[in-house]
């Protein structure tokens, strides 16, 4: 499977960049992973929306859902083209968020609700949900083709599903978007080095996204340096795809 990052930043982009979005293919399926501000510009370069099987939605923050509208029109314009396409299944949990909205209300989706423990199938993929630790409430996904193993953290501090998510996957995309400095048990977000110590655990590789905007990146790589991780974990870099 590949994963391309379309968009990197939270809880708002730099200049021509985008918040949370992740691209998932297999041989047959299509996901995305968040739909970030930025997504659908950036999904256009590597893939069609009418390809997309599901659109996978962490939690209702902006970051991770403020694209969901301009997705609802490029398909309401397809429709109107007389184009086939397929409608991808969204999958998210109502919290109520007005953020929410055109998910519970778009007719050019299917839905289904997430909830702990729950098991998605779409296309090739298994997806296993956890709940996360976040203000709201927000999910993590484990994937799975039968070959390969893949998680997604969504946005979490430190709880007890997040070593469960990542036992046994060969990639893990993870919120990391603290420098270890400024985190705090009760502050929203992981740090570079909570990410890095979980892949050394694990033994496997780890990417860390989210990064805000106002650090410099060189910061995060020496936080990944002075853990020894830096041939396991990597950062987030939009445009960039990856063999997992
Ligand atoms: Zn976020
Ligand atoms: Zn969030």
């Amino acid at each position: 499977m590949k994963l391309t990052i379309l968009g990197k930043y939270g809880p708002f982009p730099k200049a021509e960049g985008g918040t949370s979005s992740y691209l998932l293919e297999g041989e047959n399926t299509k996901i995305l992973f968040d739909v970030g501000t930025g997504s659908l510009s950036s999904l256009e370069k590597y893939a069609k929306v009418e390809e997309l099987d599901g659109i996978i939605l962490s939690h209702s923050h902006y970051d991770h859902v403020s694209d969901l509208g301009v997705y609802h029109y490029r398909y309401e314009n397809l429709s109107r083209s007389g184009k086939a396409f397929k409608k991808p299944v969204v999958a998210f949990y109502n919290d109520g968020s007005p953020s929410l909205y055109i998910a519970e209300t778009s007719p050019y989706f299917d839905r289904e609700q997430l909830e702990d423990g729950k098991k998605l199938l779409l296309g090739e993929f298994e997806i296993e949900v956890f709940e996360m630790k976040h203000p709201v409430k927000s999910f993590g996904f484990k994937l799975t083709d039968g070959k390969k193993t893949f998680a997604y953290t969504g946005d979490t501090n430190v709880c007890v599903n997040l070593e469960k998510l990542a036992f046994g996957v060969d990639a893990l995309l993870a919120d990391g978007a603290f420098l270890y400095k400024d985190w705090a048990e009760n502050k929203p977000h992981l740090s570079a080095k909570h990410v890095c110590e979980i892949a050394l655990k694990i033994g496997c590789k780890a990417i860390i996204s989210h990064l805000i905007p106002n650090y410099n990146e060189e910061e995060y790589l020496s936080e990944i340096k002075s853990c020894g991780a830096e041939n396991n974990v990597f950062l987030a870099a939009e445009g960039k795809t990856y063999t997992i």
